[in-house]
């Protein structure tokens, strides 16, 4: 078989939002974040394991990932939009009862003139300046609006992957203010709210990369496996170069493997001559560019010709591959390509 195989545990998924379940509190209900085809893993087979394992709640970033999600969850799910009510997207949140978190007061506008009585929530902006309402704006139609009865008001953190950073409690205080005196469900924390406690968890804690198996949750199960074969393996000289722009010279006899899997499988390019790849418990640094659809590897630690290694799994978690690329583990999973041969086991 030619291309890579990506394998999704969906047992590791469903073990990862028990346990952020449990992290979250016994009076905090847990959401599911499968934004982007749930985090680029497949969305049916993801939002179905995370229903199955308890999650009622699931939220996408916009309107029309709401068909395939509703497709997968049937119509018990409720399902949140963070983007809110777009121009153009009445039919589609009616369509698939779709409930738009409103984060201005123009969508607010929109959502009660097109779709009167449809369920929506409010998204507020507590310090980061991406999404949501304004605190100014919020004292304004604060009365307004929660008279219709959101179904939820929420906001996001920006720096929670930073415990210690104080935006954190910056924006806990101004969510805090803002919701003062409300008689509405309230959310506030992704991941990593979850994991700095009850103060951050309110009614509903909508994690995403800690289902995935990425930072902030370090004792997450790894759900990505991705293992690419090997097509040849050389022995190189001294003095040889290898890969696109000779940028890796070899120092002493090395078998270099070819595998197949490049960039165009989403195999970051800043990664080569800075990432491993694994054959059991041996590592294979890469060597050379990652080129579009091979890699190169030093296996001299490996005895034989392996048919495959890992490039994702128990040994390369999605964060080790990211830093080898400067970026972050969210980068990596949504990035994976279209080739691979995919299981969900
Ligand atoms: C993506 C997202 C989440 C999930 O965040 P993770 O860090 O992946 O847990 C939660 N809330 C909002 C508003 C988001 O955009």
């Amino acid at each position: 078989m030619g291309t890579a195989h990506l394998q999704i545990d969906l047992g590791a998924l469903a073990a990862n939002w028990r346990a952020l379940d449990a992290a979250s509190g016994a009076e905090c209900e847990t959401a599911a974040v499968v934004k982007a085809d749930a985090y680029g893993l497949g969305i049916a087979p993801v939002a179905r394991t995370l229903q199955a394992a308890g999650a009622r709640t699931f939220f996408l970033a916009v309107a029309e990932e709401g068909a395939a999600a509703r497709a997968a969850l049937g119509p018990e799910a409720r399902i949140m939009v963070f983007s809110g009510h777009m121009a153009g997207d009445a039919a589609a949140i009616r369509a698939h009862a779709l409930v738009p978190m409103l984060n201005s007061l123009e969508q607010m506008t929109r959502h009660f003139r097109e779709l009167p009585g449809h369920p929506f929530g409010v998204q507020l902006d507590s310090g980061m300046n991406r999404l949501g309402v304004e605190p100014a704006e919020w004292q304004a139609v604060r009365e307004m609006v929660v008279a219709r009865r959101p179904a939820l008001v929420m906001s996001h953190l920006a720096c929670a992957d930073e415990p210690g950073d104080p935006a954190n409690g910056r924006q806990l205080a101004s969510f805090l203010d803002m919701t003062a005196g409300l008689d509405v469900p309230l959310s506030l924390g992704a991941t990593g709210g979850i994991l700095m406690g009850r103060d951050y968890h309110f009614d509903m804690t909508r994690p995403g990369i800690g289902l995935y198996g990425g930072l902030p949750f370090a004792a997450a199960r790894p759900v990505a496996h991705l293992h690419a074969p090997v097509i040849q393996v050389r022995h190189v000289e001294p003095g040889e170069i290898v890969g696109y722009g000779g940028t890796w010279t070899a120092r002493r006899p090395t078998r270099v493997a070819t595998l197949s899997a490049g960039y165009a499988d989403g195999i970051i390019r800043a990664m080569g001559n800075a990432a491993r790849l694994w054959h059991g418990d041996t590592p294979c640094p890469l060597v050379g560019r990652v080129s579009m659809d091979l890699l190169t590897a030093d296996v001299s630690g490996v005895e034989g010709v392996p048919d495959t290694l890992e490039v994702l799994g128990a040994h390369n978690r999605i964060d080790d591959i990211a830093e080898a690329a400067g970026t972050i583990g969210y980068e990596i999973l949504t990035s994976l390509g279209a080739r691979y041969h995919r299981d969900h086991i």
